[in-house]
């Protein structure tokens, strides 16, 4: 896989963490650790790849992505997952593209990968993590919530951009949708 050291290590963290949580939640769990393993397959490659990449195959992109093309791993992701890796499992697909900032609507597995993105054993310290960590388990949706309201708060105080679908996913759960 194109990933270096410290990408690895997450990587197994996501996958672990996620097939832990299909088995609690009831998803498959062998879904959830594919998905793992691949949601970042995209994240080596070149700004430049990741637009040519979701541009020849149609994949919409917004302005936001282009000013900050690091975002596209997760959208490029899923075309390299399909293409490279023979993964033709939608549910897989869409839970790998919508990684980095949900979606209204997620599946179970989506929500699943999103989760285990934020919560690995290797993810850096930050306020409140230990918090989630522990809903991550007991209740997936109000810890999808938490997670984005602190990623909201978080890029709120850097200064960093804010992907739109940060904003739309934090407002359609926090009202209240599944
Ligand atoms: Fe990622
Ligand atoms: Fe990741």
């Amino acid at each position: 896989m194109a990933l270096d050291e410290t990408r690895f290590e997450h990587t197994l963290g996501v996958a672990d963490t996620a097939r832990m949580l299909a088995r609690i939640h009831g998803a498959d769990e062998e879904d959830a650790y594919v998905a793992g393993l691949l949601h970042d397959c995209a994240k080596n490659l070149s700004n430049k790849d990741k637009l040519a990449l979701c541009k020849k195959h149609d994949v919409e992109v917004n302005q936001t992505e282009i000013d900050n093309p690091g975002l596209l791993h997760a959208k490029a992701g899923a075309i390299v997952a399909a293409k490279d890796y023979n993964i033709k499992d939608k549910g897989i697909l869409n839970a790998i593209s919508s990684h980095t900032t949900g979606r209204p609507g997620m599946s179970l597995l989506e929500k699943i990968i999103y989760v285990a993105d934020y919560i690995e054993p290797a993810r850096e310290e930050r306020p409140g993590l230990n918090e989630v960590r522990k809903e991550a388990f007991t209740d997936l949706d109000k810890c999808l919530i938490d997670i984005l309201t602190n990623i909201l708060t978080y890029l709120k105080d850097s200064a960093k951009a804010i992907d739109p679908a940060t904003r739309e996913t934090y407002e359609y759960y926090s009202k209240g949708n599944k």
